[in-house]
């Protein structure tokens, strides 16, 4: 199975902590608006069947049923999921979660969503290619899929590793592992040979003076890739 364990259980253990805007998560929180936005210049949400895959404590699945999207939030992890499920008591909005891999939804209910998400999840799995390629059959023809990852090289060692892990200390040690990064070129491969064609890619970046984050040319860190399933 396209699964490692040891990442399940990191994000297991800090779980409780996933809607605490000043907490562990606080990255995904910042960064949430942005990406939502940058979905909605390309695709509508409302009515439309979304599903969102490493979910987590569903930071993002949420922001789109606010949007009107019918979301389905998947992951592996036991305690985000039950996080996810607890928050939806505040918040009130009809997600629906699931334990179940991307590639094993993909048998079930094929071309079934018209959106899909997958961000921040790609470069915590064995193999990021098969994960795509499950979310490429998860896609209706013609629908939209939204990636987030790191990018691989010095500056993406520096910022996303030893400056957020250890100087400025916005993620716990041990968050990212940089063999895991993926080039932007690499993922625009793994989805053209997922039969996916590549729109747009935005890099987000972080000021750590403003300590805000914001929507660019610069991908040289964290990275969205905008791909679209053929009709
Ligand atoms: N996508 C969310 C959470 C990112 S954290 C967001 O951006 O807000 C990464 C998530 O990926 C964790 O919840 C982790 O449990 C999940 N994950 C890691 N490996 C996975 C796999 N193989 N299948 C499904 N989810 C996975």
């Amino acid at each position: 199975m396209n699964v490692d364990p040891l990442e399940l259980q990191k994000f297991g253990a800090l779980a409780h902590r996933w809607w605490d805007p000043a907490g562990e998560f606080a990255p995904l929180h910042q960064i949430n608006p942005l990406r939502l936005a940058w979905i909605e210049r390309s695709a509508a949400l409302a009515d439309r069947r979304v599903l969102d895959v490493g979910c987590g404590g569903g930071i993002l699945a949420e922001a789109m049923a606010a949007r009107g999207a019918r979301v389905k939030g998947i992951d592996l992890s036991d305690r985000p999921l039950a996080v996810a499920r607890l928050h939806l008591l505040e918040s009130r909005l009809p997600v629906e979660y699931e334990k179940i891999a991307a590639e094993d939804l993909a048998v079930r209910t094929p071309a079934g969503f018209e959106v899909l998400t997958c961000m921040e999840m790609l470069e915590h799995v064995p193999d990021p290619a098969q994960t795509v390629v499950a979310c490429a059959a998860l896609a209706a023809p013609g629908g939209r899929l939204f990636f987030s990852t790191i990018n691989r090289n010095l500056k993406s060692y520096l910022f996303a590793i030893i400056g957020a892990e250890y100087v400025l200390k916005l993620l716990p040690h041990g968050t990212h592992d940089y063999a895991r990064f993926i080039r932007p070129a690499e993922l625009s491969r793994i989805c053209r040979r997922a039969g996916l064609e590549v729109r747009e890619i935005a890099g987000m970046s972080y000021n750590p003076f403003s300590k805000s984050y914001s929507l660019g040319a610069d991908v040289s860190v964290n990275y969205l890739l905008h791909a679209c399933k053929p009709q």
